[in-house]
């Protein structure tokens, strides 16, 4: 009953970056329980991702294969989850708390009657007990949540732990699921993917974002183009994007994306309360505002008094010159 499982996300043939990152935690886990990490795998043509999961510290990889599973559905992966725990019952089951983790977790948390802990920044171990850490309250204060159910789930933000590789990795053990979906009411026919070429902001490690202070849309490309010289995605305060500035899927904040990268600047953005709720918990907050009393400045690691508009062109060239370096 030391097992843990750890659901893994992957898109055109790669494992996502968030999912290493859970596999290394499970594997520091797993280490004080003296137990095991099985990555779990749902979908189709899965066989290629398994040959490095050895260097993040899996033991085994489950693959639930099936050609119903080929694009993400809520109910038929529900399935694959619960029969997964069912087969191998971990005292552990992890997950990213991206938009499917949010989906399908509190779904399968039903469905197994157990307890979940969802969008943690934090997990530990004491006296063998999981710990999940997690934001409440907009993220102005935090909860340890504990278990007590024998299976302890929680999902995790991108951007929670660093990926370690293994010195010498192990040949994780492939083990397939037989699964049986003949009662599957509602394939998924088609998932539409949007166009941009951006890292979804949930899962970028570095972030720009502009707010009401940049006036109009064709502003944005200063902050693109800084994005663009340092690898970073562009979000927007829901002022620029109430405002028609930037697109609904860039807005940060409670009723935009939670993220959670290293560094966030905000640019031309005040900190109102239901902005921070959506990235307070940023490794590195910078910010730029020409008002000195802007209440971002109270949350910042670092704060610039000054215009924007000069102030980013400014750091591209510096950034530029230093990258170049
Ligand atoms: C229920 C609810 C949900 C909400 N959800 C969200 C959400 O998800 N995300 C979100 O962001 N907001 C949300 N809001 C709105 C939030 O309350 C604020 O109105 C919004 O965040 C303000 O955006 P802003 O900081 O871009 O604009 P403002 O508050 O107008 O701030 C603009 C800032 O730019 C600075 N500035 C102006 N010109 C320059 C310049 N040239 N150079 C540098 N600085 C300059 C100003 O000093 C000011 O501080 C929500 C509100 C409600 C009621």
């Amino acid at each position: 009953m030391s097992e843990i499982v750890v659901l893994c996300e992957h898109q055109n043939e790669k494992i996502k970056k968030t999912s290493l990152e859970l596999l290394s935690k499970a594997h520091d886990l797993a280490g004080q329980l003296s137990g095991k990490v099985i990555a779990l795998f749902i979908g189709t043509g899965m066989e290629p991702l398994v040959s490095e999961l050895g260097l993040y510290g899996a033991d085994s990889a489950v693959l639930a294969e099936h050609s119903l599973l080929d694009r993400y559905n809520t109910l038929g992966y529900a399935q694959a989850v619960c029969q997964a725990v069912e087969q191998f019952k971990p005292s552990i089951l992890l997950g990213t708390a991206s938009p499917l983790g949010k989906d399908l977790f509190p779904r399968v948390a039903a469905r197994l009657k157990t307890g979940l802990a969802s969008d943690c920044t934090d997990i530990r171990l004491e006296g063998g007990k999981l710990i999940a850490s997690r934001p409440v309250y907009s993220g102005k204060a935090f909860v340890d949540v504990v278990f007590n159910t024998p299976l302890q789930m929680a999902t995790t933000r991108p951007n929670s732990f660093p990926i370690k590789t293994l010195e010498t990795g192990k040949t994780a053990k492939v083990v397939r699921l037989n699964l049986n979906l003949s009662s599957l009411r509602c394939p998924m026919k088609e998932l539409g993917q949007g166009e941009t070429g951006r890292v979804d902001l949930t899962e970028a490690e570095i972030i720009v974002s502009g707010g009401r202070a940049m006036a109009n849309a064709d502003n944005f490309k200063i902050l693109r183009e800084m994005a663009q010289v340092i690898g970073a995605s562009v979000g927007a305060s829901r002022a620029a994007v109430d405002s028609g500035y930037a697109p609904h899927d860039m807005q940060v904040g409670q009723t935009g994306k939670v993220v959670n990268p290293k560094l966030y600047m905000a640019c031309g953005i005040s900190g109102a309360i239901q902005h921070l709720a959506g990235m307070r918990t940023s490794k590195v907050i910078v910010a730029i505002n020409k008002d000195p009393e802007a209440p971002i400045f109270g949350k910042a690691d670092y704060g610039i008094v000054g215009d924007l508009f000069t102030l980013v062109p400014l750091l591209t060239q510096e950034f530029k010159k230093l990258l170049a370096e």
